[in-house]
């Protein structure tokens, strides 16, 4: 028996004017989810703790059965994980853009002209850089998309126990990196930073890609601007932890970052775009190849676009998304054999709210000789008269372990 948990991310909603005042979920005609609530079990869930607003990344450290916030110590470590870079513990990670400052160190432009380039020669030059007194510290830049990049920064004393360098705005020089604490590691890491984004600037402002960018009147990638520190966390892999062998089938860098940190496989979908546009044939074949061609015996899904159109307010676009999903994604779902399916959200992005809420998601779980009990819709009215009552994202994997027969008994 497999098991999947399958995240619409930010399906959960609240009523909508122009949807006579249903949700998204509950407006849209879901034939194949439907079928699977009034085949499965139903209820809601809050992926942190009530009244808690998530973010996709915390939602789904906690969804595995990670405590987010023992693990989650900022966004650094999932970002550089998710570009494939090998983290490891103790190493201190950041998000990074690729920003313009003027001759007097002034950011003009905090995403350098959104660059379309490729900036994998930039992140070659900066990687060969060392700094005067901290050469035990290793380096390592990575290109993301876009002006995206993360550091990591590895070695013996680092801290992730220190301020922001990102001013935010344009008009201001990048802000002195501080030490939040009084530790010699916060000092030491604080100074090596600042260090660092004056010496980006040395190694960019005459890098060719930029000369081509100045000549062509656009804005140079001249400097590294890193934010979102994180201390990467001692963590037991998924795997270990469950006994399974298990897969990720994401669309954005963040997830598929988690996955990794995890140990699982990232399985990738060609042609997903983490839009409302995404490849869903491709998407359900992944799944569906997934399933019944490979030993993976746990999957976590994620499928982005409905939070994307909470994001943008776009109350019909999400309905729809959401339709489309249910035609091409959940006809098919709902009829594989020999698998358990959690069909759930990481977190409401409601359209009035253009953000995350902490409003409990709707979540059903599916397959042979899972408990049936009375409601036959699913969105999140419904299923709160469902036999699951109201979970915590942390309940997921044990409960789907047990439905699979994966868990052992605690106690005679
Ligand atoms: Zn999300
Ligand atoms: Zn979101």
């Amino acid at each position: 028996m497999k098991g999947m948990i399958l995240v619409i991310d930010g399906l959960g909603d609240r009523p909508v004017k122009e949807l006579s005042n249903q949700t998204p979920l509950q407006k849209a005609k879901t034939p194949n989810l439907d079928k699977m609530a009034e085949n499965g079990i139903n209820g809601i869930m809050d992926s942190i703790a009530p009244g808690i607003r998530p973010g996709s990344d915390t939602a789904h450290i906690a969804i595995l059965g990670y405590d987010p916030y023992t693990v989650y110590t900022g966004r650094g470590p999932f970002e550089a994980s998710g570009v494939g870079l090998d983290i490891k513990a103790g190493d201190v990670a950041f998000r990074c853009n690729f920003s313009t400052v003027n001759d007097d160190f002034i950011v003009t432009d905090r995403r350098a002209g959104r660059i379309k380039e490729d900036t994998s020669s930039l992140i070659e030059k900066l990687n060969k850089m060392t700094i005067e007194g901290y050469k035990d510290i290793e380096i390592i830049f990575k290109e993301s998309t876009g002006h995206r990049a993360v550091l990591v920064l590895r070695g013996d004393g680092l801290s992730d126990e220190i301020s922001d360098a990102d001013p935010k705005i344009v008009g201001k020089p990048p802000k002195t990196v501080y030490p939040t604490n009084n530790s010699h590691d916060g000092e030491k890491t604080a100074d090596l930073l600042n260090k660092i984004i004056k010496e980006s600037y040395k190694i960019l402002k005459t890098h060719p890609l930029n000369l081509d960018r100045i000549k062509n009147n656009e804005p140079p990638a001249n400097i590294i601007i890193p934010r979102g520190v994180g201390l990467v966390p001692e963590v037991e892999e998924l795997n270990k932890k469950y006994g399974i062998n298990s897969a990720c089938i994401a669309e954005t860098g963040l997830i598929m970052g988690i996955a990794r940190f995890a140990g699982m496989d990232i399985i990738e979908v060609e042609g997903s775009t983490g839009s409302v546009d995404t490849n869903l044939d491709n998407f359900i074949d992944t799944i569906l190849n997934t399933v019944n061609n490979t030993n993976h015996d746990f999957l976590l899904v994620n499928i982005k676009g409905a939070d994307e159109s909470g994001h943008d307010g776009h109350a019909k676009e999400k309905m729809e998304f959401i339709e489309k999903i249910d035609d091409v994604v959940f006809s098919k779902v709902s009829q594989l054999q020999d698998i358990v399916t959690i069909v759930t959200a990481d977190h409401s992005t409601p359209i009035a709210v253009k953000d995350h809420s902490a409003d409990p998601v709707p979540i059903l779980i599916y397959g042979e000789s899972v408990r049936v009990d009375d409601v036959k819709r699913f969105n999140e009215i419904d299923s709160v008269k469902g036999g699951l009552l109201r979970l915590k994202g942390s309940d997921l994997m044990n409960i789907l372990m047990d439905l699979i027969d994966n868990t052992h008994k605690f106690g005679a």
